[in-house]
C-alpha cells in the first residue's frame, strides 16, 4: 500500500514588545537570570495581570497579514499544568475563543508553484520560563515567563517536508516584515511544533499523528518530519500502529524519540481567566492595524517583477526583508533593477553562503553596489573586472571607485593602445588570421581573446571587436 504524509504546524512567535504580556517587566533576552521578574510574572498570589496593548496591536497586524478573520471578542483562558518553570500553575492562553480564525499563507515551491496553506487560528498566550538542568538539580529562570507569544496553527494541509520548510520560511519572513517578531530561532523567538501523520494515498480520513516539539532550525524541521514520515510508514507496514504522542528530535542521530503520551485538551482543565476581561477589538483598532501594514513579501515581489527583475530572483530577494531593502537601496542609487538583482542573487548570495554569513553582516553598502553597476554601464570597467571589484567590495567594504583606481582596473577604451595590441596579435598569429580571411569566422573569437590577453583583460570588449574586425578586413 502507498502512503502519503499529512503535516500541520504550530508556530510560536515571540512578539517584539519591550515589556511582558501582563506586567511591566522587560523582555530583553540576555539579561542575568531572574533579573526581569516581578510578583505578577512570578505568579505571586493576589497579583493581577494587566494586558499589554502593544501585544494586541502586533497580534492584529500578524492576523491581517495572514488573511485571518479577527474575532470582535476573544477570551483568555487558563491552561492548567504543573511544571517548575510555570510559577502560577497555569499558562494564560486562549482556548475556544481565540483572537482570530481562518487565514491562509501562500507558499512558493520549487519551480514557482504556489500553494495556499490554510490557517485554523492565531491566538495570544504567555510564554513559560526556562528550566536549566544541571547534574542532580535544576535551576529556573523566569525572565521569559509571561513574554507575549502568538501561536499560529496551520490546517493539516502540508504535504511534504519541503512544503513545511517553505511554509515556515515564508511565515517567518512575513512576521519580520511586520516588525512584530525578530524571527531569531536560536533564541527561541520563532519555534515550531510539527504534527505528522500518514494515511493511504487518497484516503479521506487522517491517520494518528505524532507531534514533534520545538525543533530550532528549518533544516532540522524538514529532516525531523522526513524521519517521522518514514518511521510511521515502516511501523504500519510491519503491522504496528502509530500512537498519538509527543516526540523530540535528536539532530545528532537524525531520529525522533518518544517523550510522552499526548495530552488531550480536557487534561488541561481550560477555563476563562477570571482576572482578565475579554479582548474586544474595535473597528478603529482594526483599521489602524490595517493602515500600518507595510508592503509584504508577495507585494514586494510583484513590484520587483514590474521593475524588470525575473520572477524567481524577485522571490529570492523578497524572502528576506533585509535583502530586499539592500536591493531597493542599490536600485535607488543606479536605476538598474535587473543588474542589481543579478549581482545580489548571483555573486552576493554565493559569497554569503560560502562564508555562512547573513545580509546583516555585510560591510558593503547598497549605494556602492549601485555605483558598481553604473561603472559597468558607463564602460569604465568590464563585467569580468567588475567581478573582481565586487569581491573586493564584499571583503573590505571599500567603495568600487577607489578599488578600481588603486588596482588600476579602469577599462581601456583608448583606441591607440588597443590597436597596438591588435597589430601584435595579427603579427603573431598569421595562420589564424589567414583562416579568418579565408572565411572561417570562428577564429575571430580566438583572436579577440588574444587581444584581451595582451591588454590584461582591461580592454573594452566592444571597442576590441570593432577595431579588430576593421583591421582584419582592411589589410586583407
Ligand atoms: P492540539 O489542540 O492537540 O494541539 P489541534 O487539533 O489544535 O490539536 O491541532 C494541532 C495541529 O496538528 C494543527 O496544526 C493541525 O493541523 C495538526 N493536525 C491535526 N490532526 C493532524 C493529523 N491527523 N495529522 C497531521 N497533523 C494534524
Ligand atoms: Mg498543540
Ligand atoms: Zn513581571
Amino acid at each position: 500500500m502507498e502512503f502519503e504524509p499529512v503535516i500541520g504546524l504550530e508556530v510560536h512567535a515571540q512578539l517584539l514588545t519591550k515589556s511582558k504580556l501582563f506586567c511591566g517587566c522587560s523582555t530583553e533576552f540576555n539579561a542575568p537570570a531572574n533579573a526581569n521578574v516581578c510578583p505578577v510574572c512570578a505568579g505571586h498570589p493576589g497579583t493581577l495581570p494587566v494586558l499589554n496593548a502593544k501585544a494586541v496591536e502586533f497580534a492584529l497586524k500578524a492576523a491581517l497579514a495572514l488573511n485571518c478573520r479577527v474575532s470582535p471578542k476573544s477570551v483568555f483562558a487558563r491552561k492548567n499544568y504543573f511544571y517548575p518553570d510555570l510559577p502560577k500553575g497555569y499558562q494564560i492562553s486562549q482556548y475556544d475563543q481565540p483572537l482570530c480564525e481562518e487565514g491562509h499563507l501562500d507558499v512558493e515551491l520549487e519551480g514557482g508553484v504556489i500553494r495556499r496553506i490554510g490557517l485554523t487560528r492565531i491566538h495570544m498566550e504567555e510564554d513559560a520560563g526556562k528550566s536549566v538542568h544541571q547534574q542532580g538539580y535544576s535551576l529556573v529562570n523566569l525572565n521569559r515567563a509571561a513574554t507575549p507569544l502568538i501561536e499560529i496553527v496551520s490546517k493539516p494541509e502540508i504535504r511534504s517536508p519541503e512544503e513545511a520548510g517553505a511554509y515556515l520560511r515564508k511565515l517567518r519572513a512575513v512576521l519580520m516584515y511586520l516588525d512584530v517578531c525578530d524571527g531569531n530561532m536560536q533564541e527561541g523567538s520563532f519555534r515550531c511544533d510539527a504534527n505528522v501523520s500518514v494515511k493511504p494515498v487518497g484516503s479521506p480520513t487522517l491517520g494518528t499523528r505524532a507531534e514533534i516539539k520545538n525543533v530550532n532550525s528549518f533544516r532540522f524541521v524538514e529532516k525531523a518530519i522526513e524521519y517521522e514520515i518514514n518511521r510511521q510508514i515502516q511501523l504500519i507496514q510491519s503491522g504496528g500502529k502509530v500512537v498519538q504522542e509527543t516526540r523530540t528530535y535528536d539532530s545528532g542521530k537524525n531520529v525522533t524519540i518518544s517523550m510522552r503520551g499526548k495530552e488531550e485538551a480536557h487534561d488541561y482543565r481550560y477555563f476563562p481567566d477570571p482576572d482578565l476581561v475579554p479582548i474586544a477589538v474595535t473597528e478603529a483598532q482594526l483599521a489602524a492595524a490595517r493602515a500600518s501594514l507595510p508592503e509584504l513579501p508577495d507585494q514586494k515581489r510583484d513590484r520587483f517583477v514590474g521593475l524588470g527583475i525575473p520572477a524567481y530572483d524577485a522571490a529570492v530577494i523578497t524572502s528576506s526583508k533585509r535583502l530586499a531593502q539592500f536591493c531597493e537601496d542599490a536600485v535607488a542609487h543606479c536605476g538598474e533593477a535587473r543588474a542589481v538583482a543579478n549581482w545580489v542573487t548571483g555573486e552576493m548570495l554565493r559569497l554569503l553562503k560560502q562564508d555562512e554569513r547573513e545580509v546583516d553582516d555585510l560591510t558593503m553598502k547598497p549605494s556602492d553596489l549601485g555605483t558598481l553597476v553604473k561603472l559597468i554601464k558607463a564602460g569604465t570597467i568590464s563585467n569580468t573586472i567588475a567581478k573582481t571589484v565586487f569581491e573586493e567590495m564584499y571583503k573590505s567594504g571599500q567603495g568600487p571607485e577607489s578599488i578600481v583606481r588603486e588596482k588600476g582596473l579602469v577599462q581601456i577604451s583608448d583606441t591607440s593602445a588597443i590597436l597596438q595590441a591588435i597589430d601584435k596579435v595579427i603579427a603573431g598569429n598569421s595562420s589564424q588570421v589567414a583562416e579568418y580571411r579565408s572565411g572561417k569566422d570562428k577564429v575571430f573569437g580566438f583572436l579577440v581573446g588574444q587581444v584581451m590577453k595582451q591588454m590584461g583583460g582591461k580592454a573594452n570588449p566592444g571597442v576590441v571587436n570593432e577595431l579588430l574586425k576593421k583591421r582584419l578586413t582592411e589589410n586583407g
